[in-house]
């Protein structure tokens, strides 16, 4: 049985009713994407059987039933396939040779390490955001506000970034060994390619994470040159939201991605995937691309509020879809193993 509804906000969704012994079917039509059930139902053919929502049919019309996802599959001589993997973009030659990767999970991340504090436009204090990073059981937290020529975000003078340390140090103090609290900035690319903060600065900061924010319309050799001088600068750690694309309607910079993550891969500098579900940068195809080529990953929030950090599982949804393990991401890494890091 199936049945529409429509929500008040205009948003429809379909009600299937299948019996436990066909849910398995059921569910694996449903989640799709259409072009890896396709693949399936051909995979069914050559074998004889023709695959629906409701059960495999033999020649002979007579059906196997199937109530989990897994028993689809095995009929298929195939592993269960996360959902996040079924595009037809190689998932099914993967599972056929035993390659599926093992994906990141939510419960892997054991740090943020970019979040803003009302020492810029974040909206809570230092300790806020470390006890609301405490709470979530992470072990590292970078605290990242912004630098002062982006504008109207209350961007740190060189005074006040050291007014911070201050503070961030007492907090330590307190806070102990139970989290690691580095100190660092987002820094702006300015619209020449230069950085915000002198390089004595920067060095001096535990972590760097730089952004483009401004003059993002700038032509593509223009605009990726700026990403890569940053990247090239031995301080800079970390790119922030790579693309500044906004969702729905903003379109990121229009960047040689080619060039991007061949220098991201080269001098060691991690690629973020913003889990703001408006910036979901780098996106999941993008993503999946950058690991190939061997660069790292960082899952950030970007939170302008500790409940922000809540935004994690988007972030960590685009990786699975860009088939992203573990190992890639450094937030998923030990306190000693992020320091480590930041030393080369
Ligand atoms: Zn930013
Ligand atoms: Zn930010």
């Amino acid at each position: 049985m199936k049945a529409g509804v429509e929500y008040h906000n205009g948003m429809r969704a379909q009600i299937w009713v299948h019996q436990p012994k066909r849910f398995g079917t059921a569910l694996q039509y449903a989640t799709g994407s259409k072009n890896h059930n396709v693949r399936l139902r051909e995979m069914a053919l050559d074998k004889g059987l023709s695959l629906s929502d409701q059960a495999f049919l033999r020649e002979d019309q007579t059906e196997i039933l199937c109530s989990t996802e897994e028993e689809v599959y095995q009929q298929l001589d195939l592993p269960w396939i996360p959902p996040e993997l079924r595009e037809d973009r190689g998932e099914i030659q993967a599972a056929l040779k035993g390659e599926l990767p093992k994906l990141i999970e939510v419960k892997n991340i054991r740090a943020e390490l970019h979040c803003h504090t009302s020492w810029s436009d974040g909206q809570s204090s230092i300790r806020e955001v470390a006890e609301g990073a405490r709470k979530r059981g992470y072990k590292t937290l970078a605290v990242t506000d912004h630098s002062p020529s982006i504008g109207l975000v209350n961007g740190l003078s060189i005074e006040r970034l050291q007014a911070q340390r201050k503070e961030i140090e007492k907090l330590r103090k307190k806070m102990g060994d139970t989290l690691l609290i580095l100190h660092g900035v987002e820094v702006e690319i300015k619209a020449d390619g230069s950085l915000d903060y002198p390089d004595d600065i920067l060095e001096w900061l535990d972590i760097v994470i730089a952004s483009l924010h401004v003059s993002i319309r700038q032509p593509r050799s223009q605009v990726t040159e700026r990403l890569l001088a940053a990247m090239r600068n031995p301080h800079v750690d970390i790119i922030g939201h790579p693309s500044n694309r906004m969702l729905p309607d903003r379109e990121g910079a229009d960047l040689d991605w080619d060039a991007v993550l061949k220098v991201a891969a080269e001098t060691g500098t991690a690629l973020e995937i913003n889990a703001n579900p408006r910036r979901l940068d780098l996106d999941d195809a993008q993503a999946r691309r950058a690991i190939e080529m061997g660069v790292r990953l960082a899952i950030n929030t970007d939170a302008h509020h500790p409940d922000h950090m809540d935004f994690l599982p988007f972030g960590v949804a685009t990786a699975r879809r860009g088939w992203v393990t573990a190992a890639d991401v450094i937030n998923a890494w030990t306190p000693k193993q992020i320091k480590e890091w930041l030393k080369n």
